[in-house]
C-alpha cells in the first residue's frame, strides 16, 4: 500500500510503499476513502515541539480524521463487521483507569492517540482499535463520515454554550470555528459573528450561517463587537475561541456579557492574564475547555445532524488531493487558507 510516512526528525514526510498491516486482537482493518488534514497534522509536517513531545518513535505514519471501509477484523472484534463503513475516534481509551471508569473515556490517564501515539490514516489501508471504532450511518458519505471527528468538539462548545438565543462570537474561522458556527446556526443563536483576518474564511463563515463579520486586522474586534452586540444584550452572551490566539482571548473577557460563557478551543502554550474579580467573579463567566469528544454521545448527535442534512460539511471542504499529491496538500495546509484539506482514496 502507499503510505505517507515521517521518516526524519525534520520537516516533510515521504510517500512509500510499504505491506499492509495485519489487525490483531480486537483491532479492524480499514481500507481508507477519505483522510484529512488537522492542525495537529500540520505540527507532526513541521516537526515542532508538540509534534517532538507527543511522537514516541520514527518511522511513524500520521493522520487521524478519516472514513473507510472494513475489510478485515481481528480476533476478538465483536461489534464490527467486513463491509462496514467505520470512522475512527482519536482518543483511545484505556478503559481502566479512574477517567474511563468514570465516564470521561476521552481524557483517559493513559491514552493513546490515533495518528499520534499510533500509525494512523495517511495510507492506503490503516489499523483502528475496536474500541475507538465507530460504525457510520449507512446513508453518510465518506466525507461526512471524515469530519464527524473534528467536529465533534465546536459541537460541544455549542452545545454546552446553550447558545439558543444568545449573540454569539467565534473567533477564528478555520474548519473548527466553521463547524462551530454551522452548529450555533442549528441550535438557535440569535446571531453569529465570524472574526478572522482570512477574507476567504469569512466567506465560508457565511455558507455556515454567520450573521456578522469582523477582520481583526483591519477593525478593533472590541468595539465591533460591542456595536453588534448592543441590542442583543450588553455585550455577547457566548465567546467560541477557536484560533488560539491568547490577546484574542484576553479581549474576549472584556467584551464577554455578565453571566456569559467562554468556550475555549483553540490550544497555546502561552500564558493568559486574568483579572480575577473583573474577567470572572464580579461577572459570573463561565469558562470550558474541551479536549476529544464524548465517547460516544458527542458522535450520536453530530451524526443525526448530518443524516437530517441539517448539518452541511460542503462548504467547510475546500480542497481534494490525492495522496500523491501531499505536497501540494501541505503547502496550502501551511498557509492556513480556506477549510478542510482532504485526501480521497481510489
Ligand atoms: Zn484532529
Ligand atoms: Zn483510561
Amino acid at each position: 500500500m502507499k503510505a505517507l510516512v515521517k521518516t526524519r526528525e525534520e520537516k516533510g514526510f515521504e510517500l512509500q510503499e510499504m505491506a499492509v498491516p495485519q489487525p490483531g486482537e480486537k483491532e479492524i482493518l480499514v481500507k481508507m476513502h477519505r483522510a484529512a488534514i488537522c492542525g495537529s497534522d500540520i505540527k507532526i509536517y513541521k516537526w515542532d515541539a508538540f509534534a517532538r513531545s507527543i511522537i514516541p518513535s520514527l518511522p511513524f505514519i500520521p493522520g487521524h480524521e478519516c472514513a473507510g471501509e472494513v475489510v478485515e477484523v481481528g480476533k476478538g472484534v465483536k461489534n464490527i463487521k467486513v463491509g462496514d463503513k467505520v470512522a475512527s475516534e482519536t482518543h483511545i481509551p484505556c478503559g481502566q483507569c479512574w477517567q474511563c471508569q468514570h465516564g470521561r473515556p476521552h481524557t483517559c490517564e493513559n491514552m493513546q492517540l490515533f495518528g499520534h501515539t499510533i500509525n494512523g490514516c495517511f495510507a492506503e489501508y490503516a489499523v483502528i482499535p475496536e474500541v475507538s471504532t465507530r460504525k457510520l450511518p449507512p446513508t453518510l458519505s465518506w466525507e461526512e463520515g471524515c469530519m464527524l471527528e473534528p467536529m465533534g468538539i465546536p459541537y460541544r462548545a455549542a452545545e454546552k454554550g446553550e447558545v439558543e438565543g444568545e449573540a454569539v462570537v467565534v473567533i477564528g474561522c478555520g474548519p473548527i470555528g466553521q463547524f462551530a458556527i454551522g452548529f450555533c446556526h442549528i441550535l438557535g443563536a440569535e446571531r453569529i459573528i465570524a472574526v478572522d483576518p482570512k477574507e476567504e474564511r469569512l466567506r465560508i463563515a457565511r455558507s455556515m450561517g454567520a450573521d456578522f463579520f469582523i477582520n481583526p486586522e483591519t477593525e478593533s474586534v472590541t468595539k465591533a463587537v460591542q456595536e453588534l452586540t448592543v441590542s442583543a444584550g450588553r455585550g455577547p452572551g457566548v465567546v467560541i475561541e477557536a484560533s488560539g490566539s491568547v490577546s484574542a482571548l484576553r479581549e474576549a473577557l472584556d467584551y464577554l456579557r455578565v453571566g456569559g460563557r467562554l468556550l475555549i478551543l483553540g490550544q497555546s502554550q502561552s500564558p493568559l492574564e486574568i483579572k480575577v474579580s473583573p474577567d470572572i467573579v464580579f461577572k459570573e463567566a463561565q469558562i470550558y475547555g474541551f479536549f476529544g469528544r464524548e465517547i460516544w454521545d458527542t458522535w450520536e448527535k453530530t451524526e443525526q445532524l448530518l443524516v437530517s442534512g441539517r448539518m452541511k460539511v460542503d462548504p467547510v471542504i475546500t480542497h481534494r488531493f490525492s495522496l500523491e499529491e501531499y505536497q501540494k496538500a501541505f503547502e496550502k495546509a501551511l498557509k492556513g487558507e480556506g477549510g478542510k484539506i482532504v485526501f480521497t482514496f481510489s
